[in-house]
């Protein structure tokens, strides 16, 4: 189960409110992805969700559970960030293993789920490198391996594909997909792509000055934009 829904998100940073009341709901499995200008608020939506930052007004359910105020350890939701915020120091191993490390967790499960998410990512070669011995791609493929060996309900990514080059890009566009279709876990996407959006989402979300400006299947909004700004994203020539 992943199901999220948000409910008069606000978020004030300072007197200046940048988040203006979101209602959203993301079913089971779904994979929503949020578009929009630079600033208008994507990264702090996302950041509410996975609780690194404190929501002003409003609520965030996961199942049904009002999670507004638990902390980001016990929300069952993982982020990957566009810097892939990998430890230097450490292997991909031990960089994918670790959430579970400090949950605790017994050395074989940990063995386990590791090498099974290097499997699923072409990343069982590289296990013993070092983050500097690795590609952009393949940092970025550790990051995404991180938060599958927690079993979240809900991914959430932000622009996570943004330091890749245009062919990279596309490979690991097609890896998130192929993810998404193995784990049937719920995702949430943020991106300035169109071609990400339209390819990943079974659902998109218009983001315009921190208020939905429109919601739909790609070729809904595609199709049948409201207004020009959405057509600018998502749409057909005008
Ligand atoms: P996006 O991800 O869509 O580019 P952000 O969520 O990063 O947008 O930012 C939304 C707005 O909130 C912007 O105007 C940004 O300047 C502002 N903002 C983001 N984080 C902070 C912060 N920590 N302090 C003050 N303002 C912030
Ligand atoms: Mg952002």
């Amino acid at each position: 189960m992943g199901q999220l829904s948000l409910s008069g998100v606000t978020k004030n940073f300072g007197p200046v409110e940048v988040i203006k009341g979101v209602d959203l709901g993301v079913a089971d499995g779904e994979f929503c992805v949020f578009v929009g200008p630079s600033g208008c608020g994507k990264s702090t939506l996302l950041r509410m969700i996975a609780g690194l930052e404190d929501v002003t007004g409003g609520t965030v359910a996961l199942d049904g559970r009002d999670i507004t105020d638990v902390p980001p350890a016990r929300r069952e939701i993982a982020m990957v960030f566009q810097s892939y915020a990998l430890y230097p120091h450490l292997t991909v191993r031990d960089n994918m293993g670790l959430a579970l490390k400090q949950a605790g967790r017994p050395r074989a499960e940990i063995r386990a789920a590791t090498e099974r998410a290097a499997a699923m990512l072409l990343l069982d070669a590289l296990l013993d490198r070092r983050p500097a011995e690795l590609s952009g791609g393949q940092r970025q493929r550790v990051a995404i391996g991180r938060a599958i060996v927690r079993r979240p309900k809900l991914f959430l990514f932000d622009e996570p594909l943004s330091n890749l080059d245009a062919a990279l890009r596309v490979q690991t566009r097609i890896e998130i997909a192929k993810l998404h279709r193995e784990l049937g876990a719920t995702m949430v996407y943020v991106t300035h792509d169109q071609i990400e959006a339209m390819t990943l989402a079974d659902k998109i979300v218009v983001l315009r000055a921190g208020q939905v400006e429109q919601i739909g299947a790609p070729m809904e909004l595609y199709n049948d934009p409201d207004n020009t700004f959405v057509a600018g994203f998502i749409g057909s020539p005008q």
